[in-house]
């Protein structure tokens, strides 16, 4: 098993390259298999086969999505389709189905679960897909050695056994019901052979959208885009090039072969087999222009009014889509994009309005990015530059904090606390560093005593936390580029802030070795164990019984910290192995935009590298729960 090469390994790897072009060709060499992960898989998939061909006659099993369509990423899954409809026709054949097939089957372990009953068990003309699925998983537990964690999915969009693979950890799902999968894996494979850009392109798309948390959540559905609907983005914008990189699918239908039509589930999947009747492409932009302009088309894309159509090339008005004999099936909404062969599925049907905006907005971000000479050159002294810079994650947030980073900011600032407060943190001498502290240490109050998260101060000049830090400086950097300085001439200063440097001439800084000269900067490193944020409303109603309890009041820090404990207690006894979520937390202070007030903190979140989707969920719920919390305690410790 080749070794996942790190994010700062990645980064240096591509500094190196000598343009954008090699960083997006080495970066398609990082990712796809490696020669033993290919084979390893090929091994499983007979393996498989062969196990399945003594319970099921005739079936077959066959791979598919992204361990053989072109654009494999080592360790993602095993997409595999499990083919019955010999299997089933042999049933139907057979007068009694029970017996001629007992004889077929050889039976390695004759008590319990005999394979001899397998197939008279059932009858696979009329079987739901969920029994046959329970068939599939009886067979894979049993029988197929070295594969644990099985499980029947029944009700996805397409139900799916899941299994893993013990010695690689190989994850795959077998379905039994998505022909489809098959003819759009076949039409992404002749993609990737019809022009050597298309896979360079795809590889940098998906990371960079995995960067920014728009794409690939690997507890699976949710609403980000999933990796096949933004690969056929991809092909889409190159069948739109002037002149087009890659053929529109009703082109690659009129250069079918008769015998080579082609229809599934009664949707036309006709395109030729091989590239001997398509014509090379006249287009020759490079791959970095070619990213640059796939950010500048979908910064300015209307994504919810019209339906991108692989199949035309073009987007079409949502009016005439709707007319059409697929629109009262297709499930419009923010994002639409419609499946090149089953018409009426819109494959990004899933995506809110929320992601559809942030994706747009990490869109133009990145297209301002590649605009600068920092995406189109490499440094010479040094520094990140093409790539590594636009896969950083939130490098849309200079453009929008509240709806791309992961940046909170705490509305407390000194004038909004209590005259009290303030006379009593004004007479500890620095005020701004009390301050500081003070909220920091409710911070760190509501992550580990009411969230139940671990929670620890980071060493200085850990080098985690200096990446991190330089990473939060740059955003905050941007983000404060165009705001006022608080002692910029022509502010109206508060009388706090005069009050402040009275009391302090030369303000000390917390910490000496990060972030601006003007700030101040605390970093924790956080691991979360259980998922406290989901059903906490319930929980409440429940602790909190008929009576309102006078102790322990609606809203209060201590009724929060007892709604985690129930959840973490209804999740299991035994603590899970990892940790759910990592991530580091950089509090700061930072001049605030609206000019009325010179500190304000916020909160950088950078979840661990692989956790970028997962962590959504949670930093949604802390957007709403933090600033509160840390409020209610700061104003209560003081
Ligand atoms: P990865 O597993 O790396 O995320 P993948 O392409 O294998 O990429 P999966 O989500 O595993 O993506 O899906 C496997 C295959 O199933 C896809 O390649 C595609 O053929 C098909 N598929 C997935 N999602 C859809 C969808 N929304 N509509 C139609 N087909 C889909
Ligand atoms: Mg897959």
């Amino acid at each position: 098993k080749r070794e996942q090469l790190s994010p700062k390994k990645l980064a240096q790897e591509l500094c190196q390259a000598d343009d954008v072009d090699a960083q997006m060709s080495l970066l398609v060499q990082q990712f796809e298999f490696s020669e033993g992960e290919r084979r390893l898989r090929d091994l499983l998939v007979t393996l498989f086969q062969e196990v399945f061909l003594e319970f099921f006659p005739g079936s077959a099993i066959l791979p598919f999505g992204s361990s053989v369509n072109g654009f494999d990423v080592s360790g993602c899954d095993l997409d595999l389709f499990l083919d019955l409809e010999k299997t089933k026709k042999f049933q139907a054949s057979t007068k009694s189905p029970a017996e001629p097939l007992a004889e077929d089957v050889a039976s390695p372990e004759p008590d319990s679960h005999s394979e001899d009953s397998i197939l008279s068990d059932i009858d696979l003309a009329s079987a739901t897909t969920p029994e046959v699925l329970e068939l599939v998983a009886t067979v894979l537990q049993k029988c197929v050695p070295g594969v644990h964690h099985v499980q029947v999915v029944p009700n996805a969009r397409r139900p799916v056994v899941k299994f893993c693979h013990k010695e690689s950890g190989l994850r795959g799902d077998i379905s039994i019901d998505n022909k489809l999968a098959l003819r759009n894996t076949r039409f992404l494979q002749l993609c990737t052979e019809t022009d050597e850009r298309v896979r360079p392109l795809v590889y940098a798309v998906r990371h960079w959208a995995k960067q920014q948390a728009l794409a690939g959540n690997p507890f699976g559905g949710g609403p980000l885009l999933n990796n096949y609907a933004l690969t056929l983005l991809v092909l889409f914008f190159l069948q739109t090039r002037n002149p087009p990189v890659l053929p529109t699918v009703a082109r690659l239908k009129e250069l079918t072969e008769n015998e080579e039509q082609t229809v599934v589930d009664g949707w036309d999947c006709s395109f030729p087999k091989d590239l001997t009747r398509l014509e090379p492409s006249s287009n020759t932009e490079n791959l970095c222009t070619l990213l640059a302009e796939f950010f500048h088309v979908f910064g300015d894309y209307n994504f919810a009014s019209c339906m991108i159509s692989l199949r035309e090339g073009q987007p079409l008005p949502l009016p005439g889509v709707l007319e059409s004999t697929v629109g009262s099936k297709l499930k419009l909404g923010p994002f639409n994009l419609q499946d090149p062969f089953e018409l009426s599925h819109n494959v990004a049907a899933n995506v809110n309005e929320k992601t559809a905006l942030r994706f747009q907005r990490c869109c133009q971000a990145a297209a301002k990015y590649c605009r600068s000479l920092q995406y189109q050159r490499k440094s010479s002294k040094g520094k990140i530059w093409g790539l590594v810079r636009l896969f950083q994650p939130g490098t849309a947030e200079a453009e929008t904090p509240a709806a791309t980073g992961l940046v909170i900011s705490l509305p407390l600032t000194l004038a909004s606390l209590p005259a009290q407060t303030r006379k009593q943190l004004s007479q500890a001498g620095n005020m701004h560093q009390c301050w500081f502290q003070k909220v920091c240490s409710s911070i760190a109050f509501v992550l580990k005593d009411v969230l139940r998260c671990d929670c620890l101060e980071a060493q200085e000049g850990s080098e985690r936390e200096g990446e991190a830090v330089t990473e939060c400086k740059q955003r905050e950097q941007q983000t404060e580029a165009d705001a006022e300085q608080p002692s910029s001439a022509g502010h109206k200063r508060s009388l706090d802030e005069e009050e402040a440097d009275l009391s302090s001439p030369a303000p000390k800084r917390l910490r000496t070795d990060t972030l601006s000269p003007e700030g101040e900067s605390m970093t924790w490193n956080c691991a979360m164990w259980r998922r406290v944020w989901l059903g906490r409303r319930r929980v409440r109603r429940q602790l909190r019984g008929p009576q309102p309890n006078s102790q322990c009041a609606a809203g209060s820090l201590e009724l929060e910290a007892k709604v985690s404990e129930a959840i973490s207690q209804q999740e299991g006894e035994a603590r899970p192995t990892d940790p759910l979520l990592q991530f580091t937390v950089h509090a700061r202070t930072g001049a605030d935009s609206s000019g009325e007030q010179g500190m304000r903190i916020s909160l950088c979140f950078e979840p661990a590298p692989e956790q970028a989707a997962a962590f959504q969920e949670f930093f949604h719920f802390l957007q709403g729960f933090l600033p509160r919390a840390v409020e209610q305690h700061v104003v209560s410790a003081t």
